[in-house]
């Protein structure tokens, strides 16, 4: 289901701890070298493996031949009135992604990309319309973090808000581009990695239900659901994959995730609010009695549909919006509004389009693959 893009050297950005422990045991290494190659790479942000001087001068050499260290490089950085920050960042080979940073009193988040384009085509969503292109590798997704934190030095100097939490909503379907994000997830958590919290890495996913069954082997790290919608009928206009994984499928695998999360923890549903769509009282009960099972352990997110060029939906009056959240909130739900950050760059939930152009061919040859896989029937495309 993964396309590897790894060119040869190999990229240490996206490389687990484990991985590099492997690495030094096949060049006859000790594993401690993955240690310190990681607080050189993460911790202080050296690209150079001539600064490195705490690793001989043989091995120095020798990940000067084999490996490299680059991460995406910023061609633009737009600053919105209320801080929030986005870069459009180039990769090796010309394509280009997006990157948020936004600012809150006590926290800093980082939003990123998993892929280039999305082949999901949710109705409302301007990554959607461009297209698919291309998978990210690990070492992208590392390094976005990476050229964000180094982007961040000096601009925002509180602890406390630098990149607190990391959510994996940029561009991109993060379940379809499973291997690659789950490496560099476990680079992020690591302490010799960036050190974000498991409570503070959030994946989120239109619904791809058996790899959220897989990830609940491998993972526990927060998860947010798309869903959009309180019936399948609706959903399979708005989110084409219901068509592939229905509602039903999609609550039990978040019921296995669940397991996996223990007693305490909740799933956050995103909840996209599009006028006269889905916003109605009838639709807000709906939802209610849909995720009745799920009560107490769930976190539902509201964001109002940020709208973008011939996007055809609007955003809801403010009153409507506070009457679904009402609603919500007198069944019982923990019900949030998600104010938005950054809209007038761009920046918002769904604006992130990035400026490449759809290499069709690419996009269909991927296509088929989904299909190959079972992952997305043909009405979903
Ligand atoms: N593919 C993943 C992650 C990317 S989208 C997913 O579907 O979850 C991140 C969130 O933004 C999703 O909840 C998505 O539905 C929402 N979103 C997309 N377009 C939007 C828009 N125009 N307005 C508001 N939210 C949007």
């Amino acid at each position: 289901m993964t396309t590897s893009h790894e060119a040869l050297p190999v990229n240490l950005l996206g490389m687990p701890r484990a991985g590099l422990e492997a690495l030094f045991a096949q060049w006859g290494e000790r594993p401690f070298r993955a240690v310190q190659i990681m607080k050189w790479l993460h911790h202080r942000g050296v690209d150079d493996f001539a600064v490195m001087t705490d690793l001989s001068r043989v091995l120095r050499a020798r990940l000067a031949a084999e490996t490299v260290v680059r991460m995406p490089e910023v061609v633009h950085e737009h600053v919105s009135a209320d801080g929030t920050r986005k870069w459009l960042m180039d990769l090796e080979d010309g394509q280009r992604i997006e990157v948020v940073f936004i600012p809150e009193k006590d926290r800093g988040t980082l939003c990123v990309s998993s892929q280039v384009g999305c082949a999901l085509d949710c109705s409302f969503c301007a990554t959607g319309k461009q297209g698919f292109n291309r998978n990210l590798t690990a070492a992208e997704i590392v390094g976005q973090v990476r050229q964000a934190a180094r982007r961040l030095e000096g601009v925002i100097t509180d602890r406390e808000r630098a990149i607190t939490n990391i959510v994996l909503m940029g561009m991109g379907e993060p379940l379809l581009n499973y291997d690659a994000v789950v490496a560099a997830m476990d680079v992020l958590l690591d302490d010799l990695g960036y050190g974000i919290s498991k409570r503070r890495l959030t994946l989120s996913t239109a619904g791809i239900a058996p790899a959220i069954r897989k990830l609940a082997d491998v993972t526990d790290v927060a998860l947010a659901i798309s869903l959009h919608a309180p019936d399948d009928a609706l959903r399979d206009q708005l989110v084409p994959v219901n068509r592939r994984y229905p509602i039903a499928e999609l609550l039990d695998a978040v019921k296995v995730y669940l397991q996996r999360l223990g007693d305490w923890r909740a799933v956050t549903i995103e909840y996209t609010l599009i006028d006269g769509v889905n916003d109605s009282i009838e639709q807000a009960e709906a939802l209610a009695v849909l995720l009745e099972e799920l009560r107490e352990r769930s976190k539902i997110n509201l964001i109002p549909f940020n709208p973008f060029p011939g996007s055809g939906y609007r955003r809801p009056s403010e009153s409507r919006v506070r009457a679904f959240q009402t609603h919500l909130l007198e069944r019982g739900y923990a019900t949030m509004l998600r104010t938005t950050r950054g809209d007038d760059i761009d920046a918002a939930c769904g604006q992130l389009a990035g400026n490449f152009e759809d290499r069709t061919r690419r996009r269909e040859r991927y296509i088929a693959r989904l299909k190959d896989h079972g992952v997305i029937t043909h009405q979903a495309v």
